[in-house]
């Protein structure tokens, strides 16, 4: 089983470098921020609760998004392993993590830390929010957005350093050249 998680600040480039995981290694992949989008569009009671957070910057509370990540999780079936893209992002949610893996006896294989500096974050996400109309990738829900990451998310290096599966990518570059030193570490795993 290889099991990913895929970190980074937002605008980090995550969603892309998945993708691309996705492809070569053919593991199932858990984007919480699709999950979330997905469930806004169809108007559900958790996409209304989900836009309320999202259009302030802010993050979900813990117990929400982990539930949410459990069902996910279980409606993978003869999986090879999964990326988790955008969980864990408090040390809750990696402790959520690590039980609910243990209880299906697996562990986090490698934690990629995507690493780019916060200019070329700005950047990148105002460039985003132009072309795709997503409503939180505007300059102050972005300024928000770091803020939380700064304070809230952060912190997991250090735990997933602690834990022995911290592995940092350089994430700024070509998209190739990033996804050449990603799969160099999954191969190495
Ligand atoms: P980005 O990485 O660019 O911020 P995402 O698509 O991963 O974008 O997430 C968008 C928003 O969805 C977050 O700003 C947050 O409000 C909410 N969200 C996504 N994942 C989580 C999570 N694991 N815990 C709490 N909130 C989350």
């Amino acid at each position: 089983m290889l099991n990913i998680v895929i970190f980074g600040a937002p605008g980090s480039g995550k969603g892309t470098q998945s993708e691309r995981i996705v492809a070569k290694y053919g593991i199932n992949h858990i984007s919480t921020g699709d999950v979330l989008r997905a469930e806004i569009k169809a108007g559900t009671e958790l996409g209304v609760t989900a836009k309320g957070y999202i259009d302030q910057g802010q993050l979900l509370p813990d117990e929400l998004i982990i539930d949410i990540l459990a069902n996910t999780l279980d409606s993978f079936k003869e999986s090879k392993g999964v990326i988790f893209d955008g969980f864990p992002r408090t040390i809750a949610q990696a402790e959520a993590l690590k039980k609910m893996l243990a209880e299906r006896g697996q562990e986090v294989s490698i934690m990629l830390d995507l690493d780019v500096p916060e200019d070329e974050l700005m950047t990148r996400l105002i460039k985003r929010g132009l072309e795709s109309g997503r409503a939180d990738d505007n300059e102050e829900t972005i300024k928000k957005r770091l803020v939380v990451y700064h304070s809230q998310t952060a912190p997991l290096i250090e735990w997933y350093k602690n834990d022995g599966k911290y592995q940092h990518i350089h994430g700024s570059g070509t998209m190739e050249g990033i996804f050449a030193e990603i799969a160099e570490a999954i191969d190495k795993i």
